[in-house]
């Protein structure tokens, strides 16, 4: 497993990935591309379109897809890491690297809440998130871009505690509810200040997770205003159905459906954005690692049971975990946009699947194979060894 500085140069490097089948945009307005090849350069998307029509001259590194499908870099936008590719919440070891597997690409922090003795007063809260923003920017675990430092707001922090947070570079906030702070009004108050300051919350929605932490009701929700309605489908006890389809209703924010939480409940939260045709606000996390573990292909597994039992085209869920996410949260991924990261999913129907493609497969309900990731322009893995293995696999040509 390596553990990569952040930052390295990958200045003069020119990918060319010819031969896509299908390609994902991970955007909703037009989720499947008509082209067939993309070219990234210094590991940002350049150009795509169709093979002829582009430069793809002098390339570092040529990519066969091999007709498979390729999709943004999964983003996972709940998890709970602590420290480097370490959880002690299940104390396992590599837990980033097998999501890495699972075709993740990107993680976000909703609060290093397994912290051994996480400290509870208001210094050690904000030392110890500018200690996880630090130190999860200096190291990519296996080369995903964890983006953490999400402190878990208390009693007793001020505006101005918000301000050296955000000056220190910290640009979330842990699951609001984890901490003592569980009052709407309270909650309300430092989520603005935390606004004011360019940093995003996220609210733990639902009954208590674990023993400790507490019930989030759709009241506190609506209150608190926090960007993202983590677990909208609870994590793992959701809300009453009524409250649910209230906070879609009535919120403008994000919905967020998490693996760790009730299947039921992300059905329902899935058909009100659907009548409510707020499909933009639907984001996806595992919010692992947690009571039931860690799950690599956990995205993998939402975006199928989203798409199977809840009857939606597949590059539409695709779009939950990646462009929607990357809106969003401002990140520079999760579309396949010239400018952007050159993160990228190699799928495939898993070998004897009923679906002949990717996309075929998961609208049955069958997880993908992943036959490569690329991050930041660079291959970080070849054929998964956690998903079931796809029926083709890319050609490394040069
Ligand atoms: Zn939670």
């Amino acid at each position: 497993m390596a553990q990569e500085e952040a930052g390295k140069s990958n200045a003069g490097t020119k990918l060319v990935i010819r031969n896509i089948g299908t390609l994902l945009s991970g955007d909703l307005q037009r989720p499947i591309l008509d082209a067939d090849t993309v070219v990234a350069k210094d590991g940002r998307i350049a150009a795509i379109g169709r093979e002829k029509e582009l430069d793809t001259e002098s390339a570092s590194r040529v990519i066969d897809a091999n007709g498979m499908t390729v999709s943004p870099g999964l983003i996972d936008s709940h998890v709970h890491p602590v420290a480097g590719d370490w959880t002690p919440r299940q104390n396992q070891i590599g837990w980033i690297d097998s999501c890495l597997h699972g075709g993740v690409t990107t993680m976000i922090s909703a609060g290093e809440v397994h912290m051994p003795g996480r400290p509870k007063d208001v210094l050690g809260v904000k030392a110890m998130a500018i200690t996880a923003q630090r130190a999860f920017a200096a190291l990519r675990p296996s080369g995903v871009k964890v983006l953490a430092g999400a402190p878990v707001i208390e009693h007793g922090m001020e505006e101005e505690d918000f301000r050296t947070l955000a000056e220190a570079g910290v640009r979330l906030l842990g699951e609001v509810g984890l901490g003592s702070v569980k009052d709407g009004p309270t909650a309300r108050q430092m989520v603005a200040w935390a606004r004011k300051h360019g940093i995003q919350s996220t609210i733990h929605t639902g009954g208590p997770s674990i023993p400790g932490s507490s019930l989030i009701d759709k009241d506190v929700v609506m209150a608190a205003d926090a960007d993202v309605i983590g677990h909208i489908n609870g994590g793992h006890t959701a809300l009453p159905d009524v409250q649910i389809r209230a906070l879609c209703e009535e919120s403008p924010r994000a919905m967020e459906i998490v693996h760790n939480g009730n299947e039921r409940a992300a059905l329902i939260t899935l058909r009100t954005a659907k009548e409510l045709k707020q499909l933009h606000r639907v984001i996806l996390g595992t919010d692992a690692p947690a009571g039931s573990g860690v799950q690599p292909l956990g995205i993998l597994r939402v975006i199928a049971a989203l798409s199977s039992v809840g009857e939606l085209p597949a590059e539409i869920a695709f779009c939950f975990a990646t462009g929607n996410t990357a809106r969003m949260r401002n990140l520079d991924g999760g579309l396949i946009e010239a400018g952007r990261a050159a993160d990228f999913v190699f799928l495939d129907a898993p070998q004897h699947s009923a679906g002949k493609t990717a996309l075929e497969s998961v609208r049955l309900g069958d997880l993908p194979g992943i036959g490569m990731v690329i991050i930041d322009g660079e291959v970080k893995s070849e054929r998964s060894r956690n998903t079931p293995p796809a029926t083709r696999l890319p050609k490394v040509v040069k």
